[in-house]
């Protein structure tokens, strides 16, 4: 349906009819792409992370899809983003990555979220809170196994008698390398990570998030945590992706022909070496295209691909119609992200990875939901 756009614009509701940019959010792939990593990561419970609003596809809209599919953990990074989530996925663990900010526990226990907890003053303060319920109450322990950000240390841990108020019920650590499988550092902290966890004797263990499960089982633990493989974005650079959920249609909003001389968009940057036909798309940096992408970046149309020509504006881009059929015309759509795009693909075009290009998307877009 959204391949091309139906000549009679008049046909489409009218906020589609209106938009600049189309954003399709497939969630049947995101449902397939849950139940191969969960398949990957043999006993190891799958969650899922869904911060940053879903990686900028809309937490509240896939988590019941991921939650059908069999994701019964959630992760945010902020206490606010576990708030929202709460009442869409009621049934579901959510842990806050961020844990709190200082006087906040209280808040977080009333949504019944469960926080990483990762400095002694988190812990204390969980605690405090559990001895007002006369109970500890459930946490997640984050330790620093070597990416220094969040955390607790070693020494933290081996104080006596820290945890003694508060019930863990994970103990997390992060990997810095794990899309460089052959990084040593990540033997490193793993090892560091199971010197670590023995503090906590019989709690689930969790160490790998996307990239971290294709190093392998002995990564997996007792729960994986990926977050942008379940998106569409590849786990490192010689594993490809798993199924593309975001499809980026942006339209056309003007064409008209350069002559040889003339000069495009802002710094006029770019000069055209003979007659041109150029389309004016309605998709800028305000939209998560970004300014990096000049000069290498292209949108497709079918098989034919379209250089971007100029810089990004605001609200904005020009593309390079040569190689596009002559009757395009103001609505017709081209694919900025699709079969013919991946995410990663156009990440690299602006020298950026996946995860930047899906956490910017615009808010702007006319947004579907299959
Ligand atoms: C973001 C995040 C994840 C998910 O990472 P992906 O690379 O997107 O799979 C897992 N764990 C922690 C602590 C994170 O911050």
């Amino acid at each position: 349906m959204l391949a091309s756009a139906p000549k009679d614009h008049r046909l489409l509701p009218p906020a589609q009819a209106m938009a600049g940019a189309w954003l399709t959010i497939d969630r049947g792939v995101l449902a397939d792409n849950y139940r191969h990593l969960d398949a990957l990561s043999g006993d190891a419970e799958c969650a899922a992370v869904i911060k940053a609003d879903g990686y900028g596809l809309g937490a509240e809209q896939i988590a019941p899809t991921l939650y059908e599919a069999g994701a019964k953990t959630f992760f945010v990074a902020h206490l606010v983003e576990g708030i929202r989530l709460r009442p869409v996925v009621p049934e579901a663990r959510i842990f806050v990555l961020h844990g709190f900010m200082p006087g906040c526990a209280k808040l977080l226990h009333e949504h019944n979220l469960i926080p990483a907890l990762n400095d002694v003053a988190q812990v204390r303060e969980w605690a405090a809170l559990g001895a007002d319920h006369g109970q500890a109450l459930p946490c997640a322990v984050q330790v620093d196994s070597g990416m220094s950000r969040f955390g607790l240390s070693a020494e933290d841990i081996a104080e006596e008698g820290l945890f003694d108020g508060v019930a863990p019920c994970l103990v997390m650590s992060h990997l810095a390398c794990a899309d460089t499988p052959e990084n040593p550092a990540n033997a490193a902290q793993r090892q560091n990570f199971l010197a670590m966890a023995e503090y906590f004797p019989g709690v689930p263990r969790s160490l790998a998030a996307s990239s971290g499960i294709f190093l392998g089982p002995d990564y997996h633990f007792e729960l994986v945590r990926p977050g942008a493989a379940l998106y569409g974005v590849a786990p490192n650079d010689d594993t490809p992706s798993l199924g593309q959920v975001a499809r980026l249609m942006a339209r056309i909003t003007q064409i008209r022909t350069v002559p040889a001389g003339g000069r495009i968009g802002y710094g006029l940057t770019w000069e055209a070496q003979r007659p041109t036909r150029v389309a004016t798309l309605g998709i800028g940096y305000a939209d998560g295209f970004f300014r990096a992408q000049a000069g290498s970046a292209a949108v497709w149309y079918g098989e034919q691909r379209l250089p971007l020509l100029g810089r990004v504006s605001m609200d904005s881009i020009s593309v390079d119609l040569t190689n596009a059929p002559v009757d395009l015309e103001p609505g017709d759509v081209v694919t900025v992200l699709g079969a013919q795009q991946s995410v990663d693909a156009l990440a690299a075009s602006g020298k950026t990875i996946g995860y930047e290009i899906l956490t910017s998307l615009g808010a702007r877009f006319y947004r579907v939901y299959l």
